[in-house]
């Protein structure tokens, strides 16, 4: 099975690896819906969250650690996290991944997706 989230926790596919320990690895999403969206995935495979409760509870840290670092590196002043869990919740990508979506209310955003992926990396 090819699994497109494996290939970026395997480096075959290069991404800007933002945060990573031993449970998992951000990296930003590919069509941001505000500059510094990131993934948050489990380097091993689970498809979703009825697959893989350990596994979401195990990248917690990691989710919590670039939910600061969106705040200190971007200034962001607040973050949606959100988990879609199966095809009717809207998942597209069948490798569980936890989005960390940046918000901007009362601060500056970032100039646009690259310049947050250049603040954001190095973390
Ligand atoms: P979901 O609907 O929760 O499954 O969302 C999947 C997310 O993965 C979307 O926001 C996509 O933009 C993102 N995505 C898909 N392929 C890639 C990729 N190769 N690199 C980074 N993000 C990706």
């Amino acid at each position: 099975m090819s699994c497109v989230f494996c290939a970026i926790a395997g480096g075959e596919i290069p991404v800007a690896r933002i945060a990573e320990d031993e449970a998992g690895l951000a990296f930003p999403d590919a069509n941001p819906k505000s500059p510094g969206h990131l993934l948050v995935i489990p380097h091993q495979h689970v498809a979703d969250l009825g697959d893989g409760a350990d596994a979401y509870v195990a990248v917690a840290p990691l989710v919590a650690r670039v939910s600061r670092l969106v705040s200190e590196r971007l200034g962001a002043d607040g973050v949606n996290l959100v988990v879609n869990s199966g095809e009717s919740a809207g998942q597209e990508v069948f490798h569980l991944h936890v989005h960390v979506i940046p918000r901007y209310g009362r601060s500056e955003p970032p100039a646009d997706a690259q310049a947050a992926v250049d603040a954001l990396s190095g973390a």
